[in-house]
């Protein structure tokens, strides 16, 4: 409309123009004289408004005033409008830039981002400044884990990327009182960004709780001892009208004793941060599970073991041997008379190793597997107490493979049996040695 308006304004006014000047030539009687005079001054004219607006399309200045009417006119409004609009959407960007800051540098939480490749500093927020110790703009470009030099694990754990689980329990530079978490989030292909908390109340009441529960199992194994000891010395026989009450109350201090230990147990292993670096010989502790699994068995099972890894395993022996027993003993008190349980040690695709204990007993139902090794959790607290159980055997072993870096992988089908594997990374396998080969 705009466009229509000028162009036809223009076209009548040049007319009316060269009219004028036309007819300015003939009364004086050189009419090509006016002519080529009126088409140098609208050159001219022309000339000065293309200076014009090719000065004002330099980003820096600012067209205030449309001149006149007509082409240059139109093209001047257009110009205009498009810089004021470029004005004032970049003003609206750069308020809502200093909004983002303003909240990312008031957030609680440290926020820091850094280049996925290296690991070096782009920016950081005022809590990330007081909890890893940094200084603007000194720490700027630097690599993070530079400011962590007693805590190589630091530097391990960015280097591996992992972003599902976060760092707990780290020393602050700043503080070493203060104890931070920290978490890697991926938030674009060449950067991450790193999100550390001030956890040192948290795992304050983490310490008094594990305290609180290594005392009381501590002081409970005394008195039971006592009344253990005092239930022994009563015969049954002796006493045949207690016989029924006597023989259930040794049931439950048994009970008792075996909570207290693996409580005891998990203690010790929260508390421990590396474990003893054994040679772990296979073929004797496959060995071994095979006897302890017949001695619980009672030869109600099939009892199958499959060496086909040829190779041994690195580790504390005590605590591998202890979840691996946990695992078999499970698989025999939760299947069947008659069923069959596999012991099977092979080698897995990334060249670690994998101990496998497969029963055809009942099954866990999918929706109790992502608990299952939780602390207490049963999937049915009759059966579990019935065959002896604790409920803290699966935390146990799931506890010492996170010792070892290794995991536990669990499948299940109710009716049809389970797979509980413990699985180990290539540094904890080693060679067979010649005295297990
Ligand atoms: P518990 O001492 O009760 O056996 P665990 O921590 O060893 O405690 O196991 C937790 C629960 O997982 C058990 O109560 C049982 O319901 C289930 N479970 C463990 N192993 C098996 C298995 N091989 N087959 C079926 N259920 C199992």
């Amino acid at each position: 409309m705009l466009l229509r308006l000028a162009w036809r304004q223009s076209l009548i006014r040049l007319l009316l123009f060269y009219a004028l000047a036309l007819g300015i030539g003939l009364v004086l009687d050189e009419p090509w004289w006016a002519l080529g005079i009126a088409t140098a001054v609208l050159a001219a004219r022309a000339y000065w408004r293309l200076y014009r607006v090719l000065r004002f399309l330099d980003w820096r200045k600012q067209l205030r005033t449309v001149d006149g009417q007509g082409l240059w006119a139109a093209l001047e409004t257009l110009i205009h409008r498009r810089q004021t609009e470029n004005r004032t959407r970049s003003r609206r960007l750069v308020r809502l830039l200093r909004a983002y800051r303003q909240a990312a540098t008031a957030m609680p939480d440290g926020a820091l981002v850094i280049h996925r490749r290296d690991g070096r500093l782009v920016w950081f927020n005022k809590t990330a400044r007081h909890l890893v110790g940094l200084r603007y703009p000194q720490s700027l470009t630097e690599p993070l884990a530079d400011f962590f030099p007693e805590q190589p694990r630091v530097r391990e754990w960015l280097a591996s990327g992992q972003t599902d689980e976060p760092l707990t329990d780290v020393a602050s530079p700043a503080d070493p009182m203060v104890r931070i978490s920290l978490r890697l989030i991926p938030y674009s292909p060449t950067q991450w960004l790193v999100v550390v908390r001030d956890v040192t109340k948290l795992m304050r009441l983490e310490q008094v709780r594990r305290d609180f529960v290594a005392n009381v199992s501590h002081e409970l194994r005394t008195p039971l001892t006592v009344v253990h000891g005092y239930l022994d010395m009563i015969e049954p026989e002796e006493h045949p009208d207690l016989a029924v009450m006597v023989e259930e109350m040794r049931r439950q201090s048994q009970r008792m004793t075996q909570l207290v230990e693996d409580l005891l147990t998990l203690s010790r292993l929260e508390a421990q941060e590396h474990l003893p670096e054994e040679p772990l010989g296979m073929a004797s502790m496959l060995v071994t599970l095979r006897r302890e699994a017949e001695a619980l068995s009672q030869g109600r099972h099939q009892i199958v073991v499959e060496d086909l890894a040829g190779c041994d395993l690195t580790g504390s022996v005590k605590e591998l041997h202890s979840a691996f027993s946990n695992l078999v003993s499970n698989a025999v008190r939760y299947t069947p008379t008659d069923g069959r349980i596999t012991i099977r040690f092979s080698r897995t695709a990334d060249a670690g190793a994998r101990l496998a204990v497969i029963d055809s007993g009942y099954g866990i139902p999918a929706q109790h597997l992502p608990r299952i090794t939780e602390r207490f959790y049963r999937v049915s607290t009759s059966r579990s107490r019935e065959s002896g159980g604790t409920g803290l055997g699966l935390s146990i072993v799931k506890h010492v493979l996170s010792l070892h870096q290794g995991r536990l992988e669990i499948e299940s089908e109710v009716g049809r049996g389970s797979t509980f594997a413990c699985v180990f990374g290539p540094a904890r396998v080693r060679a067979r040695s010649a005295a297990e080969a």
